[in-house]
């Protein structure tokens, strides 16, 4: 794209002028960023109209993943990194007088996710184009994304997510593949002449889905597929009947505006259940969205329904688009005529799904009243396969009513989601070896029994790319040094690092760039917010959803117990630390909300204290979000993956932080226990109760948090501060409510039987940060078997078992 300094700069200072009619010694930092993704993206056009091209001549297989989150962050570094001009742009900025950084800094993160999923989903994507693999995500285009976190006084407040006020640079709104999709009306039905029903749907509500499409490119720019993001405008047919129904002018303005509020907000809470209207309206509206596009670019290739599922895929990310199932049944029958068996059997070839939580109080339920009256036409179709899966069930196992009662999928007034899910799909996998042994096992295990050849494990990913070539540049080229590029390409190569464990250089290479990436990020931190950290003491990080499973809680109780501590001249410290949070907390989350208020309130207390303060720091980042991990993880020595085991069904936050050379202190849950496996006992720091150990106590009781209290000074110390008075609290109300969490309600998460083990290990680590040498040791180890965790094996996985598509299909430039 560009072949040289020159040209580039050439290029910037010729969009500046035509773009906004500038000069570059007028530009703001704004409008270079504006210059820059423009320019990109006339050169991703092309590209992505020849990938598009290919795809259609070749006929092939396409993966749709439906997702209602995609965390994408920002796009224009990756785009950057992906076209292989990031060099030379970097280059060009600086001679123009601007930086890279900065440029960056201009764009708004496109936030349309809550957390792990959701940046799951954007990390797949990037590893799908790279691989060359023809897989496209479709989800909302929300208007307003993950809300902005701003800590006023110790509190979350919540902000709006304005990210389309700027127009976002990278989108194609494309108003020519437009789609109706229906609410609400009545189902009639009249026998057709061979026999069949003919369901017809009538005074429904009408509105149009859509299409913004963000190219996704792929390393080295040759693959560019496509994220179709929907959003719901007023259809013309619906005004005219709106019209007819309202006569009023400004009562139907009112109605047509409660219709394209269907895209507006992302729902901010990812570990309830949000039973709204809006929400299951959400979710049919980009399902049926999407599946219609998907059935009219198939119908393209004129080729027999039983083709379909050889040429396209449809994945249902966590159980929120499972509505896939009806809508293709749905499709297949009353608009395409298909049989019921033809078009079961092409469904259930052609669906996959991915289970992402055990936590009961997220499984997606409607109540039946609710969900017929919204989809009057799906509820039949639901009731249908319900009925048939039932029947299928009683053959089987005659009279056992308690089997068919806990596997309906309509049952005790409610459709269960889940159910759905895993009846009409051919793949049902769990996200980390142990999870998905928790589901084959317990959570679902009737239906394991029931579907065992479903079943199957794919572990997460992150992509490499971002988060480590991008995040971490110097990181990179340390390692690119050493052991060459090809890494790039194949992430596993990073093993190769390995035979490199006892070179001095390479061991004080990473110690010196992991120093370098903490200045940096002090340097940052300070600018943004006035902070002042100690880039010598280590950088301990807590960075993930505010969620009691993850358990910030007992982090934060710790380094009240280390104050104590040092206050009482106990223990004296080894090496000062600074404890870094970031998290978000869902706005009607109480217990969430005081855990981010005690633990500003313990930064206020901690660093005011000259007594501790050049020892011990803690800091809460606002805001955290992708682009903020891109600032915090190359920076960070300890990774805190505490969760109590069993409840985070994988993570990637860890392998996030363990690819940049952060020692893991974690519990055995999710993939930590995989990140066990690779870098051996000496290179993780592990503690607390195994996951059969809570499910046990669950099921059986035999925990009693008081007893913990009592027998254990440190804990009752501690626990007590947090309602009595103490530097902590003043008049004993403020956290009341995590102290009775704890103890009125028996701690539901295990902090405090946890306890202690993570005071010991929190110990072993500070005395082991000040071997410098061992340390880099353990962080070579963790780099080296990172590409383990990139999401080009996840999605090679996928692509292989689930998806059956090829990779490597080489688009020509
Ligand atoms: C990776 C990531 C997450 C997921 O973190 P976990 O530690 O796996 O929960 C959440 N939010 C953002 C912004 C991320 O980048």
């Amino acid at each position: 794209m560009f072949n040289n300094k020159e040209q580039c700069k050439e290029a910037i200072t010729g969009r500046l002028k035509t773009q906004l009619g500038k000069g570059v010694e007028k530009a703001t930092e704004r409008d270079v960023y504006k210059a820059l993704s423009s320019l990109l993206q006339s050169e991703i056009m092309k590209q992505w109209k020849k990938t598009n091209d290919t795809y259609r001549t070749n006929k092939d297989k396409q993966v749709y993943y439906f997702s209602m989150e995609f965390l994408m962050g920002r796009l224009l570094g990756n785009n950057m990194l992906n076209m292989k001009v990031i060099d030379v742009v970097d280059e060009a900025l600086k001679d123009l007088g601007f930086s890279l950084t900065n440029t960056e800094d201009q764009e708004k993160d496109a936030g349309l996710g809550n957390g792990g999923l959701g940046r799951l989903a954007a990390c797949f994507l990037d590893s799908l184009a790279s691989l060359g693999i023809a897989g496209h995500g479709y989800g909302i285009r929300y208007k307003y994304g993950m809300f902005d976190q701003r800590i006023v006084d110790g509190y979350q407040v919540e902000l709006p997510d304005h990210w389309l006020n700027e127009a976002f640079a990278w989108e194609v709104r494309r108003p020519e593949e437009a789609v109706e999709v229906r609410f609400e009306g009545r189902v009639t039905s009249r026998e057709r002449e061979d026999g069949q029903l003919d369901f017809h749907h009538e005074g429904y509500e009408t509105l149009q889905a859509v299409p913004y499409d963000v190219p996704v490119v792929g390393y080295n720019g040759d693959t560019i597929n496509t994220l179709r993001l929907w959003s719901a405008e007023p259809s013309d047919k619906d005004i005219m009947h709106l019209a007819h129904k309202y006569h009023d002018y400004s009562h139907m303005l009112g109605h047509q505006r409660t219709h394209e509020s269907i895209s507006d907000i992302l729902y901010p809470d990812d570990s309830t259940l949000e039973g709204q209207k809006l929400r299951l309206k959400q979710e049919y509206f980009f399902v049926s969205a999407g599946l219609q596009s998907a059935i009219k670019k198939f119908e393209q290739l004129d080729l027999s329904w039983d083709q379909l599922p050889h040429k396209a895929a449809f994945h249902i990310n966590d159980t929120h688009p499972a509505l896939i199932v009806p809508e293709l049944m749905r499709i297949l029958m009353d608009e395409k005529q298909l049989s019921w068996n033809k078009a079961w059997d092409i469904t259930l070839r052609s669906v996959s799904y991915t289970n992402h939580t055990i936590l009961s109080e997220a499984l997606e339920m409607w109540p039946i009243d609710m969900f017929r009256a919204i989809l009057p036409r799906i509820f039949m179709i639901i009731e249908e396969i319900n009925n048939r899966f039932c029947h299928e069930l009683w053959t089987k196992h005659p009279g056992d009513y308690d089997r068919i009662g806990r596997l309906a999928i309509i049952a005790d007034g409610q459709v269960k989601m889940a159910h759905l899910a895993i009846v009409g799909s051919h793949s049902i996998n769990g996200v980390a070896k142990l999870h998905t042994e928790i589901l084959k096992k317990r959570e679902m295990k009737y239906f394991f029994g029931t579907f065992p050849e479903r079943f199957n494990n794919k572990t997460n990913g992150i992509t490499h790319r971002r988060w480590l070539m991008h995040a971490n540049k110097p990181l990179s080229n340390v390692i690119t040094d050493v052991i060459g590029d090809e890494w790039k390409r194949q992430p596993t190569r990073l093993l190769n690092l390995l035979k490199y464990q006892e070179d001095a250089s390479l061991l004080d290479n990473i110690y010196n760039v992991k120093q370098h990436n903490k200045e940096s990020f002090s340097d940052w931190l300070y600018k943004q917010s006035g902070i002042m950290v100690d880039p010598t003491s280590v950088f301990d990080v807590h960075i993930k959803r505010l969620h009691g499973y993850k358990r910030q809680l007992l982090n934060a109780l710790h380094i009240m117990y280390l104050y104590n501590e040092m206050k009482a001249n106990r223990t004296p410290q080894v090496a000062p630390r600074t404890f870094f949070f970031g998290a978000k907390a869902a706005p009607s989350y109480h217990f969430a909300k005081k855990v981010i208020k005690l633990i500003n309130t313990i930064a206020t207390v901690v660093n005011n204290d000259p007594d501790v303060n050049d020892q011990l720091k803690v800091v809460f980042l606002e805001n955290y979000s992708v682009s903020i991990a891109e600032k915090i993880i190359p920076a960070t020595n300890v990774s805190e993956q505490i969760s109590t085991a069993s409840k985070e069904a994988s993570g990637t936050g860890n392998m996030k932080l363990m690819m940049n050379g952060a020692l893991t202190l974690g519990t055995m849950d999710g993939a930590n226990v995989e990140i066990y496996e690779q870098v051996g006992e000496d290179n993780i720091y592990t503690f607390g109760l195994r996951s059969d150990e809570v499910l046990k106590y669950e099921r059986e009781g035999g925990y009693v948090a008081k007893n913990r209290y009592h027998q254990d000074e440190r804990i009752r110390h501690t626990v007590d501060q947090l309602i009595h008075t103490s530097p902590f609290s003043d008049d004993g109300t403020e956290f009341k409510f995590i102290y009775d969490a704890l103890l009125t309600y028996n701690d539901e998460y295990f902090v405090l039987k946890d306890f202690s083990e993570y005071i010991e290990k929190q110990k072993m680590m500070n005395r082991d940060y000040k071997d410098v040498r061992q340390w880099s040791k353990k962080s070579l180890v963790n780099i080296a078997h990172s590409g383990a965790f990139s999401s080009d094996s996840t999605i090679e996985a996928y692509a292989n078992d689930i998806w059956n598509v090829k990779h490597q299909q080489v688009v020509l430039k």
